[in-house]
């Protein structure tokens, strides 16, 4: 789709009125780019709110003040746009204004060239649901289109689940995949064997889609999956739970998890950076479990804990 992207610098301490300003002329859909608010991000209130920044979010930390907001591109909205910009320029003194034609059809997709199929374990191998792939005869597939959920495989923090799954999970066993993102985990563990899943995420998103890749797979007498935070409210008990989550949530949950596992289960758990190891670690056995393995891939830990 072709759009006109309109970006107005002011000068300092004009953000709020130019927003007013553009609300006015009946302009809600802005995006505003105050590196004020990276500098909130970054004084976390609570633990669990990140763990990890990405450089590139960090560079916007070194932008100006700026608002920016997209019309459809006709000769109607290109007129608006510069009719805008004149009138904000005027009303306000120093305004940059920067117009622009953008097509993002060409970038949109532009991710997927670089997400291939990639065998991730011993017979596990992740595949794009838009290329084609002839398995081996013991390889395992795992069809994926990830939308907007986490969940390609190529991540250390999947990466280390599927290995310690395909590992500890036996035919048969049930699972609790606790953060699902794009069902990856689950649709995993039900090619492993499994006889039942439940994925659980808390954004609708990764719901819905974990339920298409579900599909997809041809997963759905075996892998169910429900919006939820954490364990609250599920009735479920598993033979195996795998959490990719972060640190603080892993010791968040890790006390309720032994409540879903069977005695002797397994507790995997992953998304945890390796400085912060030895304190999921210790969360892990204070809530009663026996600590089997600890795998690191990179800046990354996953532990698997038997439920004594
Ligand atoms: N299981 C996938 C995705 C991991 S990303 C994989 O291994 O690749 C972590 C997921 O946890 C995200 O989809 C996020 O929405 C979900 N999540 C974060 N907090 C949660 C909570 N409190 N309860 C349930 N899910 C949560």
């Amino acid at each position: 789709m072709k759009y006109i992207e309109i970006r107005l610098t002011p000068t300092d301490g004009q953000l709020e009125e130019l927003t007013g300003f553009l609300l006015a002329a009946g302009i809600t859909d802005t995006v505003v780019d105050d590196p004020a608010d990276l500098a909130e991000l970054l004084n976390k209130k609570e633990d669990y709110e990140w763990d990890y920044v990405d450089p590139a979010v960090l560079k916007g930390a070194e932008i100006k003040p700026r608002i920016t907001f997209y019309l459809e591109d006709s000769a109607a909205n290109r007129r608006l746009a510069s009719e805008l910009t004149a009138q904000a320029q005027q009303t306000f003194a120093g305004l940059t204004a920067e117009i622009s034609t953008e097509d993002d059809s060409a970038w949109k997709d532009e991710w997927k060239k670089y997400f291939k199929p990639a065998r991730i374990t011993e017979r596990l191998t992740v595949k794009p649901t838009w290329e084609n792939y002839t398995p081996s005869a013991d390889e395992l597939v795992i069809e994926i289109d990830p939308g907007m959920a986490f969940g390609t495989g190529t991540h250390e923090t999947t990466s280390l689940c599927l290995a310690l799954l395909e590992k500890y999970l036996q035919p048969g066993e049930r699972v609790l995949d606790i953060g699902c993102g794009s069902g990856i985990l689950s649709i995993g563990a039900a090619l492993l064997g499994a006889s039942a899943v439940l994925a659980v995420d808390i954004d609708p998103q990764a719901v819905f889609v974990s339920r298409e890749n579900v599909a997809l797979n041809g997963c759905e007498a075996t892998v169910r999956v429900q919006q939820g935070d954490l364990t609250k409210g599920l009735d479920f008990e598993a033979d195996l739970i795998a959490a990719n989550l972060m640190a603080d949530l892993v010791i968040m949950l890790s006390p309720h998890a032994g409540q879903h596992l069977r005695r002797g289960g397994l507790y995997i758990s992953s998304g945890i950076l390796a400085e912060k190891c030895a304190e999921v670690e210790a969360a892990i056995r204070e809530a009663g479990f026996a600590i089997e393995e600890i795998r690191q891939d990179g800046m990354w830990c996953a532990i698997a804990a038997r439920w004594q």
